[in-house]
């Protein structure tokens, strides 16, 4: 017996249209490149994604035709990214951070039709250009005037001029909802990068899913930030659930310093955001020198890489923001897990709450996760046991773009190259991604453990733990360490500071002081250059 509830297949373009009809006048503000703020309400932009909408079909844009973007955060980039997959074409959103040899790589593998750039990108797309092999045409985010006029690039085209000759009667196609919509590829920290296709479906479902309190909690009362950018992983999602739920968007654009987002979540009265670890020190930094509080910011999801605990600290006990701990990857939309607490552990004490909240959390309704040992036997959630960490879902791939490294499944579950346990509650904790582990002695050393005791040191910003050589035990730990500005510490305080907080065996043998740590694409730390940077060095 077949249910008999109206059908609809989940397309992009329904969250566009359902924010028009029901939260019109609703603000979209951005911090353009120019420095001054562009404002304007969700009905003005569905407006103009139809007109771009027009504007990409004139130029001959059919379905499943690759369309490239290379942009901050910014009204502009959001009418593509509805415009583009509503149409029917992907989205493919590139890395502006990459070297112009991987974006050449990466735009020749995905057959780019049309590349959309910032205007501050324009020295990064001519250098790529003649590498191109598939794109027709250049279009640069901007107003005419803005446009240069002794570029290099062939078939050179103003967005504003684009907009501005199309119409706005634009009906939205219907179609397949397991069209693909976006395509985003992994940052190849091994290897090349492979491209994750999403699908309208799984687009809307994580939607769905990502705007749940106990995710990310998205509502229509809140004014939304987006720190996490939208040419990596869609921005987390957060361009369709903001618009679906009817929350107020503010885009920082190009200027993510802690003073520029510190007065744009000040002047528009931002109550939630969303960021890598790295991001939220800048913005800590500058709100301790100049001794500031948040007025209206209340809640942020951190994550993309372990958020250190000292940092969840500071956030939650000087500033009153409430911090959600997610897990993701690209390959997964990217939300698998968050953290949040439920009605029995409010009971429990502040301590235990926090070394739960410290967890990646527990998996969202739509994402499955398993840990197993080397040959693939599940292992016990316990807490303590770790093993590979296995996903599967609506929203997680299925196979690479072009089938790129074949079958990547292991009995239909997706291995994520990540290490974690898991508890009896449900909670996931990584404890390391596979390649980062140290092997000491046969045994493992989970790095992200020892990096959160360096940074609950007051005087260190920021640290790495990576495996070193070692004569006896094969590899030991090795702790690098960025200073906090005017802050001291030395090597033996450092280690010191471990007694106690962890087995004997797993303090680091030694400590390096450096100016910075090599920070990839994504604001994660590159583990791989630090290793290479290292990897000579002789432990004590
Ligand atoms: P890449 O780092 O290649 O760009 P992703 O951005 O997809 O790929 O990152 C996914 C990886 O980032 C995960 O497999 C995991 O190792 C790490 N990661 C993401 N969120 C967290 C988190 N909250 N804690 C620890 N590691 C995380």
């Amino acid at each position: 017996l077949m249910g008999q509830m109206m059908s609809q297949p989940l397309l992009i373009s329904s969250i566009i249209q359902h924010a028009d009809r029901h939260f019109g006048n609703n603000e979209i503000v951005s911090r353009r490149l120019e420095g001054d703020l562009h404002r304007y309400t969700y009905r003005d932009c569905h407006r103009r994604t139809r007109q771009l909408a027009n504007a990409l079909a004139a130029l001959g844009v059919k379905m499943g035709d690759r369309i490239a973007t290379l942009a901050w955060n910014g009204y502009r980039h959001l009418e593509a990214y509805y415009a583009v997959s509503g149409s029917g074409a992907v989205l493919h959103t590139i890395n502006p951070r990459l070297h112009p040899d991987l974006i050449a790589y990466i735009a020749n593998h995905a057959e780019d039709q049309y590349l959309l750039f910032d205007a501050c990108f324009l020295p990064i797309v001519e250098a790529a250009a003649a590498q191109l092999k598939s794109v027709k045409g250049y279009i640069m985010l901007c107003d005419r005037g803005q446009l240069p006029s002794d570029s290099k690039l062939p078939t050179l085209l103003c967005y504003e001029e684009l907009i501005d000759a199309s119409s706005d009667d634009y009906a939205w196609p219907i179609f397949d909802e397991n069209s693909a919509s976006s395509l985003c590829y992994t940052s190849g920290t091994t290897g090349n990068p492979k491209g994750v296709l999403y699908s309208h479906r799984s687009t809307v479902l994580h939607s769905y899913a990502s705007a749940m309190p106990d995710s990310l909690n998205v509502s229509g009362r809140d004014t939304v930030l987006p720190v996490v950018p939208m040419f990596h992983v869609n921005a987390w999602g957060l361009p369709y659930s903001v618009l679906l739920t009817g929350a107020k968007m503010v885009f920082p654009g190009a200027a993510l310093d802690g003073k520029s987002l510190y007065e744009l979540f000040e002047q528009e009265q931002v109550t939630f955001s969303a960021g890598v670890p790295t991001v939220w020190l800048g913005l800590l930094t500058y709100l301790a020198q100049n001794n500031l509080k948040f007025s209206t910011f209340k809640r942020t999801i951190i994550g993309g890489a372990a958020c250190p605990p000292a940092m969840m600290k500071t956030l939650r006990n000087q500033y009153g923001i409430e911090v959600v701990h997610a897990w993701g990857m690209t390959e997964m939309s990217p939300l698998g897990t968050t953290g949040t607490l439920q009605t029995k552990h409010l009971s429990q004490s502040v301590q235990e709450q926090e070394l739960r909240l410290q967890k990646q959390g527990h998996a969202i309704y739509g994402v499955d996760m398993k840990i197993v040992d080397d040959d693939g036997r599940e292992l016990p959630w316990d807490g303590a046991t770790y093993g590979n960490l296995l996903v599967k879902g609506q929203w997680i791939v299925d196979a690479y773009f072009k089938n790129e490294g074949g079958d990547v499944l292991q009995d239909g579950w997706f291995p994520t190259g990540d290490v974690a346990t898991i508890d009896a509650d449900g909670y996931m904790q990584i404890t390391d991604r596979s390649k980062d582990v140290i092997k000491s002695g046969g045994e493992w050393i989970g790095t992200i453990v020892l990096e959160n005791i360096a940074m609950e040191h007051p005087a260190v910003q920021i640290a790495a733990c990576i495996g070193v050589c070692h004569p006896k035990w094969d590899e030991r730990p090795l702790l690098v360490v960025v200073k906090k500005p005017g802050a001291d510490v030395c090597r033996e305080d450092l280690l010191k500071f471990y007694e106690g907080r962890i087995a004997k065996w797993w303090t680091p043998d030694d400590v390096v002081f450096v100016e910075s740590l090599p920070l990839g694409a994504t604001g994660k730390m590159l583990k791989n250059k630090l290793r290479e940077q290292f990897k000579d060095y002789t432990l004590p």
